[in-house]
């Protein structure tokens, strides 16, 4: 559905203003541990906004950190007394901080801190503690208790032996979000969205609310806890005065004072509703908000602030907190416009059966966005696109807002170029220097193009829906977006219209894509497995394809150098035509709801991984130190005022660290006690 895409990130476009740092004085790299690397991102442009804007751009982004403790207690109910302790030991220890137990401590409470609570981030899975648990004991004996999370007349034993259970237990709450077959999902899942509650209780709970007639559904549960109370069922609702409180009370102070200085009547509308939201906690007035959210389009400033995904609830009903504060990028926002309003000759010249192109093609209306603030659920691991809001019929009768993160992609972009990846897997120079001199353009054209036309083209068959593609619906959804892109970010279209510089840079989105597709994604699947995940299938897919087509003409290659294997494309316009006619095939099986030809073209191509070069793949990614997940520290904003409190302008600086950051925003908007 709609959600955030976890994108390996590319792009970046290369436009500065005098304030903001250059690229080459930047330092996007800012902390590695575990299996974590820790990036720093630019606001470019930031200087370029008037006062107002700028201010607005601080209030939101202050209502963006003020719900940081909700999404620690919504992600597990003891997370936020394992932080502040752990942040207590960390702050006032006085005993041998150069201990291997204090460093592993410190790697612990970074970890934490990554993912908003005691599990990883992506896998869900209980972070291991390397120090030891007497260790642990004495260190929180040794401080003054007046420094943790104690609740009244608690005695610190029983806190230590709390959390000796919720640190040090391997069996106790080992996932955040459980997704096994054949067990209670809520049982077995530590999330805190629901407490002694079945999954069949909760499942029968909000079947009773659903009513299947109505055309414009509520998004019931999306912000309450579950919770079983003299054998009655409660939903515990997250607003003023309800759960969260102290914390839901900040974030509206906050969106007070930018709905004050807001840039338009609907962005003010906007604002209030959400603030009228937040005090009722009532669905409707939140559908109210989404829809006049989604009319606000002529704002340069913009932001998501609430209870949005429901990745983090096993049955997929209730919504973590997540905050992005963001303006829009102007000079980026004009390719996507290019796109959109040449969409119809895309959609004519596509190489695909003529039965099943769009007479009438309208384009998804998208835009580059600026991030100036990650918050919640989106901090400090963040999503590169997000395409809100969620509800079906409001995305069906109002559309929904599609936005691609730039500055983040170029962080990404920039910490990769400098990680030897290019010199450990890239056939020569000449892929090495393209990749450089092109590499972020193409990239965020790729992703244009895919968003913007490609998921847009096409049309089925009378009768036929997607899900006839049942299991494999996603790989060929996501195939047919990425070959509509390939095909066409080689087109002499893409010079004309001024979006690519010559008729030679696309050949290096072929190159990486193509080597990605047959090798170096590979590191992310555990020796002995398959592939499983839909875009990671979707790429080995359209990769093997071409590759296997191409065997006889030798398009694509496998070369050996000093015992390694590298990826060399000798033919990049042969390799075009295939992607066209891979892409007429997967339209057709689309159009016609074909499932025995999805699965397998799917089986065939996608699935399926060679063992040695998987290991090799990973045994050379261990050689780079090339940390798999990426998180982010966040600019710091000031507000400078006058003598009269006014205020006269925002600052931005990049120089806080990770550490710093995060003990920073404890303090500052740790606003939620321990029990909540
Ligand atoms: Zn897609």
């Amino acid at each position: 559905m709609t959600a955030a895409v976890m994108l390996v990130a590319c792009g970046g476009d290369k436009k500065q203003t005098t304030a903001t740092p250059e690229i080459s004085d930047f330092n996007f790299r800012v902390d590695t541990f575990a299996d974590i690397e820790i990036l720093r991102y630019r606001v470019p442009d930031f200087d370029s906004l008037t006062l107002e804007q700028k201010t607005l751009v601080y209030y939101l982004s202050q209502a963006a950190l003020a719900g940081r403790d909700i999404i620690y207690d919504q992600n597990c109910r003891y997370n936020i007394a394992v932080r502040r302790t752990l942040e207590a030991v960390y702050e006032n220890y006085r005993g041998d901080r150069r201990s291997d137990d204090f460093a592993q401590m410190t790697t612990y409470l970074k970890q934490v801190w990554m993912g908003n609570g005691i599990h990883h981030h992506y896998s869900s899975d209980k972070f291991t503690p390397h120090f030891s648990q007497t260790f642990f004991n004495e260190a929180v004996k040794s401080i003054d208790s007046s420094k943790l999370p104690l609740a009244e007349g608690q005695a610190v034993d029983s806190l230590l032996a709390l959390l000796g259970k919720v640190i040090f237990d391997p069996d106790f709450m080992p996932k955040r979000v459980n997704q096994a077959d054949g067990v209670d999902l809520l049982l077995t899942s530590a999330e805190n969205y629901y407490e002694n509650v079945a999954q069949q209780e909760a499942e029968d709970f909000y079947a009773q609310m659903k009513q299947p007639d109505i055309n414009q559904p509520l998004s019931y549960g999306l912000n309450s806890k579950l919770v079983k109370e003299n054998g009655q069922l409660v939903e515990k609702t997250w607003k003023v005065g309800g759960m969260y409180d102290k914390a839901i009370s900040q974030i509206i102070f906050w969106l007070n004072k930018a709905a004050e200085i807001a840039e338009n009547p609907q962005q003010k509308k906007v604002i209030e509703t959400l603030v009228d939201y937040y005090q009722t906690g009532d669905l409707q007035t939140f559908d109210h908000y989404c829809i006049d959210w989604v009319a606000d389009v002529n704002s340069l400033v913009d932001f998501i602030n609430g209870f949005t995904e429901v990745y983090g609830d096993p049955l997929g009903i209730k919504a973590s907190w997540e905050a992005v504060t963001n303006f829009k990028n102007i000079a980026a926002t004009k390719r996507t416009e290019q796109l959109s309003s040449n969409a119809q000759w895309f959609e004519d010249n596509a190489p695909i059966d003529p039965r099943f192109r769009k007479e009438t093609v309208k384009g998804i209306t998208a835009k580059v966005i600026t991030v100036a603030m990650l918050g919640g659920d989106c901090y400090p691991s963040t999503p590169i696109g997000i395409n809100l809001p969620n509800a079906n019929w409001i995305r069906s009768q109002h559309g929904s807002k599609s936005v691609t993160m730039e500055n983040i992609t170029e962080a990404y972009d920039q910490a990769s170029l400098n990680s030897g990846f290019a010199q450990e897997f890239y056939w020569s120079d000449t892929e090495r220097a393209r990749a450089k001199e092109y590499g972020p353009l193409t990239g965020n054209l790729h992703t244009d193009l895919h968003e913007c036309l490609g998921h847009a083209s096409g049309k089925l068959e009378a009768g036929v829906s997607k899900d006839n593609l049942k299991a494999y619906g996603s790989t060929i959804e996501e195939a047919r977006a990425d070959l509509f892109a390939l095909y066409y970010i080689a087109d002499p279209k893409m010079v004309e219209l001024g979006l690519l510089p010559n008729d030679s840079a696309y050949m290096t989105e072929f190159y990486t894509y193509i080597m990605n597709g047959l090798m170096t994604q590979l590191t992310r699947i555990k020796p002995g497995k398959d592939i499983e995940e839909a875009h990671m299938r979707n790429r080995a897919l359209i990769a093997h394809w071409c590759y296997e087509q191409g065997k006889a003409e030798n398009i694509i290659e496998f070369k050996e150098k000093d015992g390694k294997t590298y990826v060399v494309v000798n033919d990049y316009d042969k390799l075009r035509t295939l992607f066209g006619h891979l892409l007429k095939e997967v339209q057709t099986i689309t159009s016609t709801g074909n499932f025995a030809a999805a699965r397998s073209l799917v089986e065939t191509y996608g699935v399926k991984v060679n063992q040695t070069l998987l290991n090799q793949v990973i045994e050379r990614y261990a050689t780079l130190k090339i940390k798999p997940y990426k998180g982010f520290v966040n600019p710091v904003y000031t507000a400078k005022t006058d003598k009269n409190g006014k205020i006269i302008d925002i600052e931005v600086a990049y120089t806080e660290n990770y550490t710093e950051q995060q003990l920073r925003y404890s303090k500052e908007y740790g606003f939620l006690p321990v029990n909540n």
